[in-house]
């Protein structure tokens, strides 16, 4: 046996705790969890079944932790498993999952199926099998911050520019500021007017707010790849700089799966509890809102939808204060089928955007997403991922469907009131 495959299940003994051991004594073969995942709806794939997809785990809680498993292992009776196994798997594991939960929402035992996936990616990137796109982007995360390789300087520089078109400073390391504001690479990058649109609902409203230069990344690739280690390092850095500029909040941003990194598994990661509270934009967004601070002058008139982003609304919980952003800024919303917790993922989450590999199936997955909107035919869909986004505007695109996508925090700072 390889030395990379004895670590593999050397992680997979270990990822096999008391609720995943739960969860597969008591899976009932239904098959319900199939009919949640757009992996399997969209190409009737059998082994995108997400039961199926942690096979190679189930066998090694078997032959290790039942008396029947055992007793077959001892007398070479189960297959032990392989090096090609845990290669084909892994496509299964990070190409065809997105982390998105729906399939643990429908499971008639309550099994946490993304929560073993989570678990079975501890072996695969232990034993060597996880894709290289992740790979690269968890190593750039460690070395430079950011998944994307986004340091200081090119932040600094998408300042200057947010700073001379809104002619508002932009707070960097500012000590005891009320809210501290992490961004995504994809943000700085690829959507500099969140940072504008902040800006400006910060300077109506009257928050106290700073983004640091020692953490200003949200992302969190050690999750994504299932190292908890360096999931743990990424966090601790946030948590390291909000002490140093004894901040009392910190702000998570359009991202999803930052948000559930460090507001829901930040201080189990750690091992202690933050001496700060973590929000999403859009929570408090809503709290200013219901303070009377968050005022609009005018309404989007089109019609719009909102895609919920899985790890915000089904895995976070933030469902109802985008709705009520909405209701104060658009005319005309209409909720699409399959919506709130219920929603389907956009097909990129859980790593799958940083997995080239992945790129035609990722696509494929898209296609849930187009039935839903063909449902209602919107002018423009309306999100609060920068995640979500890129794929929203990739596939609607490759489709031809010609539906903006835009961002909850921007569209309101569009309509923002003058006082
Ligand atoms: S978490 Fe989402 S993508 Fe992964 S298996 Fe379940 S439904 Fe499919
Ligand atoms: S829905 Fe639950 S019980 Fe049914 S096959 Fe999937 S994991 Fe097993």
């Amino acid at each position: 046996m390889s030395a990379s495959l004895q670590r593999g299940l050397n992680a997979f003994r270990e990822a096999i705790n008391a609720p995943v051991a739960t969860f597969f004594n008591s899976c009932v073969h239904c098959g319900m969890c199939a009919q949640a995942c757009h992996f399997y709806t969209e190409t009737g794939d059998p082994r995108y079944t997400p039961i199926h997809k942690l096979e190679p785990l189930r066998r090694v809680w078997k032959q290790e932790y039942t008396f029947w498993g055992r007793y077959a292992k001892a007398f070479g009776l189960s297959k032990p498993i392989t090096d090609a196994e845990l290669e084909e798997w892994e496509t299964l594991v990070y190409d065809s999952c997105t982390l998105c939960g729906r399939c643990s929402m429908v499971c008639p035992v309550g099994n946490d199926i993304t929560y073993m996936i989570r678990r079975m990616r501890e072996g695969m990137a232990a034993s060597g099998h996880a894709p290289e796109g992740l790979v690269g982007a968890t190593r750039r995360a460690i070395t430079t911050g950011s998944p994307m390789g986004v340091k200081l300087p090119a932040l600094q520089a998408q300042i200057r520019d947010v700073e001379q078109e809104t002619g508002l400073k932009i707070p960097v390391d500012v000590n005891g500021a009320d809210y501290m504001l992490l961004l995504s690479s994809m943000e700085i990058m690829n959507f500099p007017e969140f940072i504008g649109a902040v800006a400006r609902i910060f300077d109506r409203t009257g928050v106290s707010w700073t983004i640091s230069s020692a953490a200003f990344e949200a992302t969190n690739s050690g999750i994504q790849i299932g190292v908890s280690d360096l999931a743990a390092e990424l966090v601790q850095r946030v948590v390291s700089a909000a002490e140093h500029l004894q901040v009392k909040n910190v702000i998570s941003p359009e991202c999803g799966h930052a948000y559930m990194a460090i507001r829901w598994e930040g201080p189990n990661l750690v091992g202690k509890a933050f001496n700060f509270k973590v929000v999403h934009i859009l929570e408090l967004l809503d709290d200013l809102r219901k303070q009377g601070r968050l005022k609009v002058s005018s309404k989007e008139l089109q019609k719009l939808t909102y895609h919920d982003p899985c790890q915000i609304s089904r895995r976070g919980g933030v469902v109802q204060q985008p709705r009520n952003l909405l209701d104060m800024v658009a005319q005309n919303f209409v909720e699409m089928p399959d919506t709130g917790t219920m929603n389907w993922c956009c097909g990129a989450g859980g790593g799958v955007s940083t997995n080239e590999r992945a790129d035609e199936l990722r696509m494929k997955a898209f296609k849930r997403k187009q039935t839903q909107l063909n449902a209602i035919q919107p002018d423009a869909l309306v999100s609060a991922c920068s995640n979500c986004r890129i794929q929203l505007e990739e596939g609607l695109e490759v489709n031809g469907m010609d539906i903006p996508v835009l961002s909850l925090t921007e569209t309101i700072a569009a309509h923002l009131a003058d006082d």
